[in-house]
């Protein structure tokens, strides 16, 4: 079995995570990009509360006892908080070729079917987007090298879903880094 790298296992609100990255030290691994995916399964209706601590450990057994990984995508993100699953000063196992120099996000919700405009789907979509501002501004990091996991060529998946659409995606992130600076777009 390789050496599992252990969860943070918390969750955040928005302010809080912009605080809790603010704190953490990238000096040993520093991601270069940013790679958006969503759960599929299991899907919004499925986690009609998002997600609790169960599912964290639920998650480990999955990604350390059946599958033998090292670890998983660093974030989960629910219409409620931000968790954080792999250490995001560490490398993490969610797509392939881009594990080594990304942070994996991964949004509730099966956003080939579901809403990502409404609703819950639209709380995730908040959510998400105050993460990869946190993330992009204190990485320095440009928002427009943000990839999905359907742009890793070794996948067949249509990840994160054909609701969540790049560009809107990036313009968002955008917007809100401006808006924290306090800046005028
Ligand atoms: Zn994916």
């Amino acid at each position: 079995m390789p050496n599992w790298k252990n969860i943070v296992g918390l969750s955040f609100n928005h302010e809080e995570f912009d605080i809790y990255c603010h704190s953490l030290n990238w000096t040993t691994w520093k991601p270069a990009f940013i790679v958006l995916h969503h759960t599929a399964n299991p899907d919004l209706q499925m986690r009609p509360d998002g997600f609790t601590s169960q599912h964290m450990q639920n998650l480990t057994h999955h990604y350390r006892d059946e599958l033998n990984w090292s670890a998983g995508p660093h974030l989960f993100i629910d219409d409620h908080k931000i968790w954080v699953f792999t250490p995001l000063t560490t490398s993490g196992i969610h797509a392939d070729s881009f594990n080594q120099n990304s942070i994996g996000v991964e949004m509730l919700g099966d956003y080939n079917s579901d809403n990502f405009s409404e609703g819950r789907g639209l709380a995730v979509r908040k959510n998400t987007i105050a993460a990869l501002a946190s993330l992009h501004n204190i990485l320095d990091i440009d928002i427009a090298s943000l990839k999905f996991h359907k742009d890793e060529p070794n996948t067949q998946k249509n990840c994160p879903g054909k609701n969540v659409i790049k560009g809107e995606i990036i313009a968002e992130v955008e917007d809100l880094i401006i808006k924290r600076r306090g800046g005028e777009k």
